[in-house]
């Protein structure tokens, strides 16, 4: 099972050397958060030490469920200029979020844009050779506006629907009260990507792993047994642990082996 850290988990001022110790620390890839400030530059970094590439598109300012087709024009160019360059790069996935309704009354219309438009981004990415990966999201409890997906059901439909792949949240998927298990067994082949974090079920505290509610306790032995191939994505809050923090936590798994 590969484990791949996301260079978010590096901070805004990543050295080469960092990622040639991301390397040595027995990483073998690593997920560039597109949204960070040296984006292209850990890109370079990443090759130049021997790691293996994906991305996670930006979201922030790009909703893929707007109803304003401007906005969705420049969502649309931008994800894609990502996920070309991706390409260019060798890489293997493209995590995406789905966006947002802006009010959970308006999330029928928002659900079947967001469905067309994963299909014209993942034929996008396929014809690349990238698997769009989508990601499950944290659903918000005021259910003022509503993420996409904000549930499990919601989730598998739309990839079901769109032929796009998975990237399956571990922490998210705690907040949105799925089963682990049942979850990767329904997304099936279908699971190219999984991001590992910790957190007590409310929040979304990207700690290390046994560091919250241990909430993927038995997690890579399951996979083992499955048919998984993807990498786990080691997703860690920057803002509490340093780079050390995290080689330390695969040094103890290793020795728990
Ligand atoms: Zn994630």
């Amino acid at each position: 099972m590969e484990k791949w850290l996301s260079t978010w988990s590096i901070g805004q001022q990543g050295k080469l050397n960092d990622f040639e110790n991301i390397k040595e620390a027995g990483f073998e890839g690593v997920e560039i958060l597109t949204e960070q400030l040296r984006a292209i530059e850990y890109l370079q970094y990443a090759k130049r030490s021997g790691l293996k590439v994906s991305i996670h598109l930006p979201f922030h300012d790009l909703n893929l469920a707007t109803p304003d087709p401007f906005i969705y024009e420049r969502v649309s160019s931008v994800l894609s200029m990502w996920i070309e360059l991706i390409a260019e790069y060798g890489g293997y996935h493209a995590t995406l979020h789905g966006g947002y309704a802006w009010s959970s009354e308006e999330r029928y219309d928002s659900l079947l844009r967001v469905k067309e438009r994963l299909v014209i981004l993942g034929e996008k990415a396929n014809q690349l050779g990238i698997e769009l990966a989508f990601e499950n999201l944290i659903p918000d409890k005021l259910n003022y506006c509503h993420h996409i997906a904000s549930n499990v059901e919601e989730w598998i439909s739309l990839i079901n629907e769109t032929s796009v792949k998975a990237c399956l949240d571990t922490g998210h998927l705690a907040c949105m009260g799925g089963n682990m298990e049942e979850t990767i067994e329904r997304l099936g082949n279908s699971l190219v990507a999984i991001h590992l974090s910790d957190n007590d079920r409310n929040s979304d505290l990207h700690l290390l792993p046994g560091e919250g509610g241990d909430i993927t306790k038995g997690l890579f032995h399951f996979l083992e047994k499955s048919s998984f191939k993807g990498p786990i994505v080691y997703e860690i809050n920057p803002y509490k642990y340093s780079l050390e923090d995290i080689f330390t936590h695969l040094i103890s798994l290793k020795q728990k082996r």
